[in-house]
C-alpha cells in the first residue's frame, strides 16, 4: 500500500520500499524488487503517472532498489559517483542479480551534493557508494540500506562491494541530523 509521510512524501510499502516526492521536480527514491513490479503498478498511480517522473535517485545499486527502473521512461537516473565507478567495474558484484543487470540499461548521472532541496549525504559501508538523503524541511532521512527504523539495526556490510570499516563513521554522520522520520529501505 502507500501511505503519506510529510506533505509532499509518499511511501510504496513493499519488500524494498519505493518513495514519491512530489516537489517542482517530480521524484522517486528507489525502485524496488522486479517481483514487486505489481504493487508500483497498483500504487503509484493512485499519487503519480509514471510518465511525469522526471528524477530516480539510487540510494545504491543493489537489484532490490533498481528492479523497477524501467517504469519511469521519462526519468534521469542518478547514483553516487563510487557507486557508478563501482558498477562499470564490476556490474554482478554491484548489483548481485544477474537478470537484473542484463536489462538494466540506463544512463546513470553522478549526483551532485545537493539534488531539488535534497542533501546528499555519503555513507558508505552497506556498500562504498551507499547515500543517505536529507529533507530538511520536514526532518526525514532518506537512508537506503545504510540504517533501518530500528536505528540499531543497519545494512548488511558483508558484500561483495561493501566497506565495514566505514559504516560506524557513516552512522555517527547520520545522527548529527536532527531527524524526525526515517525512511528506510526496508522497514526492519
Ligand atoms: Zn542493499
Amino acid at each position: 500500500m502507500i501511505s503519506q509521510v510529510a506533505e509532499n512524501v509518499w511511501k510504496l510499502d513493499a519488500d524494498s520500499n519505493v518513495y514519491f516526492l512530489n516537489f517542482d521536480k517530480k521524484i522517486i527514491i528507489d525502485t524496488g524488487r522486479r517481483s514487486n513490479r505489481n504493487l508500483l503498478e497498483k500504487y503509484l498511480p493512485k499519487v503519480v503517472d509514471f510518465s511525469n517522473i522526471e528524477i530516480v535517485i539510487f540510494t545504491h545499486l543493489h537489484y532490490d532498489h533498481i528492479g523497477n527502473f524501467d517504469l519511469f521512461s521519462n526519468a534521469k537516473f542518478y547514483a553516487s559517483k563510487q557507486e557508478i565507478e563501482d558498477f562499470k567495474e564490476n556490474r554482478n558484484n554491484t548489483v548481485l542479480d544477474e537478470n537484473i543487470v542484463d536489462i538494466f540499461n540506463v544512463e546513470l548521472t553522478k549526483l551532485p551534493e545537493n539534488i531539488e532541496g535534497l542533501e546528499v549525504i555519503e555513507t558508505p559501508g552497506h556498500t562504498r557508494g551507499s547515500i543517505c538523503l536529507w529533507y530538511e524541511k520536514d526532518k526525514i532521512l532518506f537512508t537506503g540500506d545504510t540504517i533501518f527504523r530500528n536505528k540499531r539495526i543497519t545494512g548488511r556490510t558483508d558484500l561483495p562491494t561493501s566497506s565495514p570499516d566505514e559504516i560506524r563513521e557513516s552512522i555517527m554522520k547520520l545522527l548529527d541530523y536532527n531527524f524526525k522520520i526515517i525512511c528506510p529501505g526496508h522497514d526492519y
